[in-house]
């Protein structure tokens, strides 16, 4: 496993420091999200708990909660709290939880965040929701976007500006021709910027009121930014 620039032993962390608790990971289109909670999951050896993937799970089993949800997330609206907010209760009685876990995606509306807050507030033996924000600059997520080329064979994934390939729009693996995804556009990505900061600003507001909010800088390598996450949790959970 990769040593990271914290205190932090991998694998030796889920033994013996203290438990990480709930964190919600936040983060705009692009910043990285995904690739930092894949870390801090290894990192501290707690799961990942994503509400799309837990919704979409149920659509694909074809559960009363799937049946339902499939046409709600087709319209690209959001689910219900109640039902999502049931779906994570069942999540969180998993005795995976027990340490702590990475909430990706949920809470999303200030009904779902007092729930969760509510929630954990009943159990003395659970921790607070720290949020924890992955801050990149607009105009390097925008060039990181727009200059996002995919592979459609291997699907390796290439950027013009940072990770160019040998040769202008070919793979350098098997010599196809790259692709630009027809949502890697600065059209596109200015709507979903405007849809996430409509959609997060008041979960943010939230936990920044209550003082369990802070940002990390994602413009820095992989690393030392779950690094930075590791520290900036650990800072909360002691203040
Ligand atoms: P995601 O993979 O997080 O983008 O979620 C995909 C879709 O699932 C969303 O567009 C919503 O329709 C639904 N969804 C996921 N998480 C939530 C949530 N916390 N509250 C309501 N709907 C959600």
């Amino acid at each position: 496993m990769r040593q990271t620039a914290s205190s932090v032993e991998p694998g030796r962390e889920a033994e013996s420091k203290t438990a990480p608790g709930p964190l919600l990971l936040l983060g705009a289109p692009g910043v990285g999200k995904g690739t930092q909670a894949k870390e801090l999951v290894k990192l501290w050896g707690i799961p990942q708990i994503s509400t799309g993937d837990l919704l979409r799970a149920n659509v694909a089993q074809g559960t009363p909660l799937g049946k339902t949800a499939k046409e709600i997330i087709g319209r690209g609206e959001l689910v219900p709290d109640e039902m999502v907010n049931e779906m994570v209760a069942l999540r969180l009685l998993e005795p995976d939880t027990v340490r702590g876990y990475i909430l990706d995606g949920f809470p999303r509306t200030l009904g779902q965040a007092d729930w969760l807050d509510a929630r954990l507030a009943a159990q003395p033996e659970s921790l607070p929701v720290v949020a924890v924000m992955i801050r990149v600059n607009y105009n390097q997520l925008l060039r990181r976007i727009t200059g996002r080329r995919n592979c459609p064979v291997c699907q390796r994934i290439y950027n013009i500006h940072v990770n160019p390939p040998q040769r202008d729009g070919i793979c350098d693996l098997d010599g196809a021709a790259l692709i630009q995804r027809a949502d890697d556009t600065e059209e596109i990505f200015k709507e979903r910027m405007r849809a996430y900061e409509a959609q997060t600003a008041p979960v943010v507001e939230h936990y920044r009121g209550k003082g369990r909010f802070a940002e990390v800088d994602g413009d820095r390598p992989i690393d030392v930014i779950a690094a930075g996450i590791v520290a900036t949790v650990e800072g909360m959970r002691k203040a």
